[in-house]
Formats: C-alpha cells, structure tokens, sequence
C-alpha cells in the first residue's frame, strides 16, 4: 500500500499521541486522511498532530470515559477537521491487580475509559456515518479479551467487552454502509509494556511463536488495510496482530 487511498477521509484516533495510536494516526496520514488526533493531554496530541505527514490534521484534549466531553470534542472535530469518516477507538488503559485485591475504582477507571469510551465514540460519529452511508470503525482490542489474563480481570473483561462491542456495531450499521473491525494486538513495544521487567519480556518471549514483541508499526498497517478501501468486504471480524499467540 505505497498509494494514498485515504485521500480526502477525515480519521479520528483516540489514544493517538503515543504509541500504537500515534503509529495508527503515521499510517492514516501517510494514506492521505486529515486526522484528528484525541488525548487527555491535548497539548501532546497537538504536537502529535502537527508533526503528521500532509496537512490539516489537529490535536484535541478529551477525556474519551466523559460521555458529555466526548460529544463536545465530535462536534469540535467535525468544525475544525471534518465530518469523520474513520474512527480508531484505541485509547486504553491498565489497573493490574489480582482480584481479590482489586479495588472498584481499579475496575470501574479500565471499564470506563476501554470499553465505554469505545461506546461514546462510536455513538458520537455513527449517526453521520449513516447519514452518508460510508464509515470505518476500528476497536483495538487485545489477546487478552480472547484469552484472560492473570492480574487483568478488569482489563480482559474490558476488551472482551469491545469484542461484542465490534460485533454488534459491525451488525447494526452494515446496511448502512458502515464497517466495524477489531484488531487484537499482542505485546507490542510501547509506554504500556516499558512497565514490564527484563525478566517478564523473556518470558513472554518464550509464548509468542515467532519469538518477539511487536512493534508499533506492525499494527499500523494492519489497522490501513481494515479501514480502508481493501477490506470493503470485511465486518465484523477481530484480526490478532500478535506473533502467532492466540491461533
Ligand atoms: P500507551 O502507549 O499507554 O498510550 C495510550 C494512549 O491513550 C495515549 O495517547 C493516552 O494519552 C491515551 N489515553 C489513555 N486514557 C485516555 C482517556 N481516558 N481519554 C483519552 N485518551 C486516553 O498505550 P499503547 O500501548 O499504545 O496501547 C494502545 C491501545 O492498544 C490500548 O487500547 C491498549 O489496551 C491496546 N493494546 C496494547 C498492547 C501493547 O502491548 N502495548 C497490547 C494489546 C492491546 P493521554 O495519557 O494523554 O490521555
């Protein structure tokens, strides 16, 4: 994909000043989108956008688990970049504790942000998206909402969530013209795994067949394809980007 097939969309990224939605944000550009980049630091996702390739794309500040700011934010969006035509739900976060040590707002701040967060985007640009029978939405999931995880409880359940989340979007809105994919990532190299001692990158090593982390970039083309022009056949469906992990 060296064309630029985007050329014209208007993307928004949550979570695209870092990271795998900051790799998404590169990808989207790069294939000739204005793109609108989301954060809660929303001087971050200005630098961010302002060092994109191409022209016209803008950083906003939004806290995606406020249903009323996240409404705002679209309404600012559509004025200043233009009515969305791809929305990446990517903005994620991580509250690790066992569960009988789990604290409610551990559970409650992953379930908010991940999995309703993906909900109040999705809610905020569906209707337009209609309206003009033409959308792409893209939830980034994780091999952990297919397979749980020890330590994870709230956040496996919140990307299990996105699972049907995507499912269910994908069914409601394919009439209209509007898709709606998942990619679960495995372990991929980002502010989110630097958490991770030598120690546990070796042994996650160890169950990955192909025997590394990912990287940023090996999302983001992935995440190209699924929105665009080449997959206009595809709904519905959770591609895992992950080394061979989950088969
Ligand atoms: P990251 O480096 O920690 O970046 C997270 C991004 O989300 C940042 O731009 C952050 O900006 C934004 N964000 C967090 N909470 C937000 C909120 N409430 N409202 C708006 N923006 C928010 O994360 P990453 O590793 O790139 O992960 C991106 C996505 O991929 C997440 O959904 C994650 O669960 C998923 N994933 C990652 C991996 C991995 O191995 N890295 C694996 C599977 C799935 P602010 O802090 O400024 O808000």
């Amino acid at each position: 994909m060296n064309g630029r097939e985007l050329n014209g969309k208007v993307a928004l990224v949550t979570g695209g000043s870092r990271g795998i939605g900051l790799a998404i944000s590169e990808s989207l550009a790069s294939a000739g989108c204005r793109v609108a980049i989301v954060a809660r630091n929303g001087q971050r996702a200005s630098e961010a956008a302002e060092a994109l390739p191409g022209e016209g794309h803008a950083g906003f500040g939004c806290d995606v688990a406020d249903s009323g700011a996240v409404q705002q934010m679209t309404t600012e969006v559509e004025a200043a970049v233009g009515p969305v035509d791809i929305l990446v739900n990517n903005a994620g976060i991580t509250r690790d504790n066992i569960l009988i040590r789990m604290k409610d707002e551990e559970f409650d701040e992953v379930i908010a942000t991940n999995l309703k967060g993906a909900f109040n985007l999705t809610r905020a640009v569906a209707r337009g998206m209609m309206k003009r029978r033409d959308g792409a939405i893209l939830n980034i999931t994780s091999v952990v909402g297919l397979t749980g995880n020890a330590g994870q409880a709230n956040y496996a359940a919140s990307k299990a969530g996105m699972v049907g989340l995507t499912k269910s979007v994908a069914k409601e809105l394919a009439g209209r013209g509007v898709r709606c994919n998942a990619i679960a990532p495995g372990f991929i190299r980002t502010d989110m795994t630097d958490e991770l001692s030598d120690s546990q990158v070796e042994a996650l090593k160890g169950i990955i067949p192909m025997g590394a982390l990912g990287e940023p970039a090996d999302i983001s083309g992935v995440a190209r394809f699924l929105v665009g022009p080449f997959a206009r056949y595809i709904t519905g469906q959770v591609l895992a980007v992950d080394g061979g992990m989950v088969m």
